[in-house]
C-alpha cells in the first residue's frame, strides 16, 4: 500500500468491497484492496469510479433554516427546542426518524439511543426497511433470529449456486464475479438463475427458469415436496414431525412437477432439472435478494427457501446455505443496533421483558420505547394524518424511492417540522426540508459497516470535510444535548460508540451461546485497535480470541429458537393482492441499473457512470407492444390511478409477455417525467412492513 493510501469500505452495495482511496492534489484515486476477503482486490464499475464521486460539487455545505444560513450551534438550538416542545406537547410518538442503510454503524446507533432510549418511542425506522426486512422476519420465524448464517466463501465452495429474485451480476458484481471465477475453475458447478427476466445473472448460467412473476412460493413449495419424495429430508435438525408435518402436506399441495411447471408458467424439463440437481448436490446455496424481498408475500417467500435448506440440512455448512443479499452497504449494521422500528439494540426483541431492562439499564433511562414503532410506508402515513408532527430524514431520499412517492412529498411539504441531514444539497427531500444539516460523505466520515456475510468493515475518512459537514453520529449527540438528554451522548468519537454498541451487544450473554449478534470482544479496543481493525465477521463473543477466519451461524447444527432447533414454516401457495396481469393493465417490476446507485445523487456525478444508460426506459415484450402498435425508442406513457411516467420504449424478449420492467434510479431530479414509484401502490408485506415495489398495475400507451 502506497504512502498516503487509506484503507477503507464501498459506500455502495451490501458486498461491501475493499476499497485502497488516495487523495492528492484535488484527485480522489481508488483500487480495490486486495486484502479484504469481501472481493480481495475487486471492484465494480461503481466502485472503480468512487474518485469522480467526491468532488464538493452538489454537496450540503452548512446548516439553513428555511433556506437561510445558519451557524452550527443556531441551527442545533433550533432542532433541538423543536422537537423538545413536539415531544412535550404531543408525546414521544409524535416524532420520528426516518434513517438509511448508508448511515454508518455508530451513526445508526446513536440514533437508535436516541430515538428509542431517551425520546421513547419506536419511531425510527430505515430505507432498509425497502431492501431486506422481509429478510429478516423470515429468519427470525425459521431460526429464532436475524441470522444470516452464511459467508461469501460458500459461492465458492457450492457445487450449486441457485440465485433467485437476484440479478447478481449488475446489483452485486463482485459476488458474480467470485462466482463465474470459481465456475471457470470447477466446469462442473452449476449455476441456475430464477428471475422472470432474462437479465445479465443468465449469462454465465446453465439453467434459466424464467417463472411468472409472483410465483416463486409455488416453485420453492415444489421443491421442498420433490426433496421429501427424493428422500432427502433431515428432520434430525427440525423440530418434532408433527411441527414439521403441516409444512410438509401444504407445499405437497402445489402438486407434482408437472403442475408446478404449469402454474409458473416454465416447461417441464427446467423446472425438472432443478430439482433433480438440488436433490443430487449437497453443497447448495440458494441466493436471495429484492426479487424475493419486495413482494407483499416477501416474508413467505423467504421462508419457502430457508425450508428447502433446512428440511434437507443444506444449511449452515461449508457451501450449503440459503443466503440473503442486502441491497445497501450497511443494511446489516442498522439491523444490529435497531435501526428497524420493530426491533431493539443488539438483535434485542421488543416484548422480551428482561432486554427491556437490560438495555434501560444500561443506557440509564426509565424512558425506553417497549412498542414497536411505524415501518416506513406506515410512517409516512403517520406524517400525512398529522400524528407525527417533526421528522428527521437522515442520508436518504424517500420523495423519490417510497411506494406511491406524490403522495410522501405532499405529507412532507404539509408537516410541520422536517429535518433533513444529508451531505447532497438538491433531493427532491430535501427541496421539502424546514430545516438542513450538512452532513459528511464518504471519504469524509469515520466508522463501521457491516455487509451481507455479517463482516464489519471500517470505512474511514481521507478527505477534509466540505465546508461544513459533520459526522451524522455527532450532529444526533449535539441534538439529544440541546434537548436535555446530555448524559447519554457524551461520546468524544465513533470509536467510543463502537465501544458501547459492543458492549451491550454482550450484556447478560455469559453462558448463554444462543444470542447470535455478540461482539462483545471488540468492547476493549482502544482507538488505535479501532481505526487499525481489520474487517471480520459477527459474532465476536468476550473471553476468546478474536475469530479472524470465515464463520458460520447455526455451523453446530443448534438454532437460537427456544428448542434450538430449526423450523420449517408452512406457507401457502401465492393468492397475491394484485394478479400478475389483468385485461387491461401490465404488471410493472423494477430494480437496478448496472452503473447507478438508488436516486442517483451521487453516481450521477459520475460521466462514465452515466455512459451505461444515459435516461430512462421501460422494457416491454415484442407481443404486448405489438398489439398496442408500440414502436421501440418511442415514447410511451405508463400510467395508474396514481400517477404515470412518460419514457422510452425497450422492446425486448428480456422480460415475460404481460410484465413491463423499469430502472428504479431516475426521478425528478434526472427526468422530470419518470418517477417510477409515483406509479407503485403502498402495498406491504403484512409481516415485515416491506413494500411490494415490483407489482404494480399500470396502462403503457404511446404519447
Ligand atoms: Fe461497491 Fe458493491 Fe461494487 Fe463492491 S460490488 S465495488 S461494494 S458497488
Amino acid at each position: 500500500m502506497s504512502q498516503g493510501t487509506t484503507r477503507t469500505t464501498c459506500p455502495y452495495c451490501g458486498v461491501g468491497c475493499g476499497v485502497l482511496a488516495k487523495h492528492q492534489d484535488g484527485i480522489t484515486t481508488v483500487s480495490g484492496d486486495p486484502d479484504h476477503r469481501a472481493s480481495f482486490g475487486k471492484l465494480c464499475t461503481k466502485g472503480m469510479n468512487l474518485g469522480a464521486t467526491t468532488d464538493p460539487e452538489g454537496r450540503l455545505l452548512y446548516p439553513q433554516i428555511r433556506g437561510q444560513r445558519e451557524s452550527w450551534s443556531r441551527a442545533l438550538a433550533y432542532v433541538g427546542s423543536q422537537l423538545r416542545d413536539t415531544l412535550d406537547r404531543h408525546g414521544p410518538d409524535s416524532v420520528a426518524f426516518y434513517v438509511s442503510g448508508q448511515l454508518l454503524t455508530e451513526d445508526y446507533y446513536v440514533a437508535n439511543k436516541l430515538m428509542k432510549g431517551f425520546i421513547g418511542s419506536g419511531n425510527i425506522d430505515t430505507n432498509s426497511r425497502l431492501c431486506m426486512s422481509s429478510a429478516v422476519a423470515a429468519h427470525k420465524r425459521a431460526l429464532g433470529a436475524d441470522a444470516v448464517s452464511g459467508c461469501y466463501a460458500d459461492l465458492e465452495l457450492a457445487d450449486l449456486i441457485v440465485l433467485t429474485g437476484s440479478n447478481l451480476a449488475w446489483c452485486h458484481p463482485v459476488l458474480y464475479q467470485r462466482i463465474l471465477a470459481a465456475k471457470a475453475k470447477r466446469p462442473e458447478m452449476k449455476l441456475v438463475v430464477i428471475d422472470p427476466r432474462r437479465t445479465a445473472s443468465c449469462h454465465g448460467a446453465d439453467l434459466h427458469i424464467p417463472l411468472k412473476a409472483g410465483t416463486d412460493l409455488t416453485l420453492f413449495n415444489g421443491l421442498l415436496h420433490s426433496l421429501r419424495k427424493q428422500g432427502q429430508l433431515m428432520p434430525d435438525r427440525l423440530a418434532s414431525l408433527d411441527e414439521v408435518l403441516p409444512t410438509l402436506e401444504l407445499a405437497a399441495r402445489g402438486g407434482e412437477v408437472a403442475q408446478v411447471a404449469a402454474a409458473i408458467d416454465v416447461d417441464v424439463a427446467s423446472v425438472s432439472q432443478l430439482f433433480d440437481w438440488f436433490a443430487a448436490t449437497d453443497k447448495v446455496v440458494t441466493v436471495f435478494s429484492q426479487g424475493i424481498n419486495q413482494s407483499d408475500r416477501g416474508v413467505d417467500q423467504g421462508n419457502a427457501i430457508l425450508n428447502c435448506h433446512l428440511a434437507s440440512g443444506r444449511f449452515g455448512r461449508p457451501g450449503a446455505t440459503a443466503f440473503s443479499i442486502t441491497g445497501q452497504p450497511n443494511a446489516m449494521g442498522g439491523r444490529e443496533v435497531g435501526g428497524l422500528a420493530n426491533s431493539l439494540a443488539a438483535h434485542m426483541e421488543f416484548g422480551d421483558v428482561e432486554a427491556h431492562q437490560r438495555i434501560s439499564q444500561f443506557w440509564q433511562v426509565d424512558t425506553l420505547a417497549t412498542e414497536p414503532g411505524l415501518k416506513a410506508v406506515d410512517l409516512f402515513d403517520g406524517i400525512e394524518s398529522g400524528q407525527i408532527k417533526a421528522v428527521w430524514i437522515m442520508g436518504t431520499n424517500p420523495a423519490v424511492s417510497l411506494p406511491d412517492s406524490a403522495r410522501v412529498r405532499r405529507a412532507l411539504a404539509d408537516c410541520p417540522l422536517v429535518i433533513v441531514s444529508d451531505c447532497v444539497a438538491q433531493t427532491d427531500t430535501t427541496a421539502l426540508a424546514d430545516v438542513l444539516l450538512p452532513a459528511q460523505g464518504w471519504g469524509e466520515k469515520d466508522g463501521t459497516v457491516t455487509n451481507s456475510e455479517r463482516r464489519i468493515s471500517r470505512q474511514r475518512a481521507f478527505l477534509p470535510p466540505a465546508g461544513e459537514a459533520k459526522p451524522d453520529w455527532w450532529i444526533l449527540c449535539q441534538v439529544a444535548k440541546a434537548m436535555g438528554f446530555g448524559h447519554g451522548f457524551e461520546f468524544a468519537n465513533a470509536a467510543a460508540i463502537f465501544r458501547e454498541h459492543a458492549e451491550l451487544s454482550g450484556l447478560d450473554n455469559a453462558g448463554d451461546q444462543r444470542r447470535d449478534f455478540d461482539i462483545s470482544a471488540l468492547a476493549q479496543l482502544n482507538d488505535r485497535q479501532y481505526d487499525t481493525l481489520s474487517p471480520l465477521q459477527w459474532p465476536q463473543p468476550a473471553g476468546g480470541p478474536l475469530q479472524l477466519q470465515d464463520q458460520r451461524l447455526c455451523a453446530d447444527g443448534r438454532f437460537f429458537t427456544t428448542e434450538q432447533r430449526a423450523r420449517l414454516v408452512p406457507v401457502a401457495a401465492p393468492v397475491s393482492a394484485v394478479p400478475a396481469t389483468t385485461e387491461t393493465g401490465m404488471r410493472l417490476n423494477s430494480g437496478r441499473w448496472r452503473d447507478q446507485w438508488h436516486t442517483m445523487t451521487r453516481t450521477a456525478k459520475a460521466g462514465k457512470l452515466n455512459q451505461h444508460a444515459p435516461e430512462p426506459l421501460v422494457q416491454c415484450h415484442p407481443r404486448d407492444a405489438g398489439q398496442q402498435q408500440l414502436r421501440d425508442g418511442q415514447l410511451v406513457r405508463l400510467s395508474n390511478g396514481q400517477g404515470e411516467a412518460v419514457l422510452k420504449l425497450q422492446i425486448t424478449d428480456a422480460v415475460r409477455p404481460g410484465e413491463l420492467f423499469m430502472p428504479l434510479h431516475w426521478n425528478g431530479q434526472f427526468a422530470s417525467q419518470a418517477w417510477i414509484n409515483d406509479l407503485v401502490a403502498p402495498l406491504c408485506d403484512p409481516i415485515s412492513g416491506q413494500p411490494a415495489f415490483k407489482q404494480s398495475q399500470v396502462q403503457i400507451e404511446a404519447v
